[in-house]
């Protein structure tokens, strides 16, 4: 169930099918953080992730959770890949110099960075009339464990750490002028599971972090690791307060292709017995088997799965 996605082909096509690495370069383009040698022992993880008014946040969003969203998304790069959050630099391009605005959007910063151990070392501040927000995270993690998309296995378990599409349901009633509660939180300031990323070192296979929805990002672990998943939609993990307020099939759609939720996807040879002795709590969905793509079990014949998650450059009058 894979079409080509075009952003993955742009990316493929212009940067990565020319980019040459020198041994300095554990991994290269392609995971959720590149791994770069520091030291005998340690290798650092980087991602960068750019945030756009009225595409990657609503442009009335509190400048306070602007921040935390913005460096929360990039961080969850660094929990997908086990690493230890350590610095950031943050590019800014601002419509006007707004003191209060800024205020806000300081103290937002400040705490979600303190929250993760993420130290603030530089940036770029430049005028623009779209507001934009870079954040590059710089993280470590021990030589040769982190996590990536490329190691799963057939006969693993394939686990969500948390609920799926709170996000997309706290984006729907946003835009229904709703701006409290549990599912509004889940959308305006994502949690990067970083403690869970480094607990995962040695017990996960393979892992992502789910931006762009359950399936497309699965999707990433299934082609990086040329095999394939088999999904029971009973077992997503649905929040009773989506639940209450839309329908089943709603909540199951969010679940599968919501996107913004910043919960992990990992696969572990692990049961959940096993993985809850080492303190790990997450949620079985599935397993790991031959073959390519993922089957989802279990869906009601009127729910139509879309099949891709977010993708910037995706037109439905080009999908066949
Ligand atoms: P994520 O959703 O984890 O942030 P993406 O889907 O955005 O990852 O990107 C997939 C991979 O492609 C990542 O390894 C990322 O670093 C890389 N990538 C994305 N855009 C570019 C680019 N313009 N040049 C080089 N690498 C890129
Ligand atoms: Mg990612």
């Amino acid at each position: 169930m894979s079409t080509q996605s075009p952003e993955f082909h742009l990316i493929q096509t212009y940067f990565k099918h020319y980019a040459q690495y020198d041994d300095s370069v554990a991994l290269g383009i392609g995971d959720d953080c590149a791994l770069i040698n520091t030291s005998a022992n340690t290798e650092q993880a980087i991602s960068v992730d750019t945030s756009i008014i009225g595409r990657h946040f609503p442009a009335d969003a509190d400048p306070y959770y602007i921040a935390c969203r913005a460096l929360n998304s990039s961080l969850s790069d660094l929990a997908a890949m086990g690493a230890r959050a350590r610095w950031f630099t943050l590019a800014i391009s601002l419509p006007t110099m707004d003191d209060a605005w800024l205020a806000a959007f300081s103290k937002g910063l400040f705490a979600a960075a303190n929250k993760a151990g993420a130290q603030l070392i530089g940036g770029d501040t430049t005028k623009s009339d779209t507001l934009t927000i870079t954040v590059q995270v710089q993280g470590e993690v021990a030589k040769g464990t982190a996590l990536l998309r490329s190691g799963a296995q057939i006969g693993d378990t394939v686990y969500v750490s948390g609920e799926l599409g709170n996000a997309a349901a706290g984006l729907a009633l946003y835009q229904q002028g709703i701006r409290q509660g549990r599912l509004y939180e889940a959308y305006i300031n994502p949690q990067p599971q970083l403690v869970l990323g480094q607990q995962l070192l040695g017990h996960a296979n393979s892992c992502i972090d789910i931006s762009d929805g359950l399936l497309a990002d699965l999707s990433h672990i299934l082609k990086a690791s040329q095999c394939a998943a088999k999904i029971d939609a009973n077992k997503l993990p649905l929040a009773k307060e989506v639940l209450d307020q839309f329908s089943q099939q709603q909540a199951t759609l969010w679940a599968l292709s919501g996107g913004d939720d910043y919960q992990l996807c990992f696969t572990s040879a692990h049961n959940p017995e096993q993985l809850k002795a080492q303190g790990i709590k997450a949620h079985a969905i599935g397993e790991i088997v031959a073959g390519t793509g993922y089957t989802v079990e279990n869906l009601s014949d009127d729910i139509q799965l879309q099949q891709r998650g977010f993708d910037h450059f995706y037109e439905p009058s080009i999908q066949s």
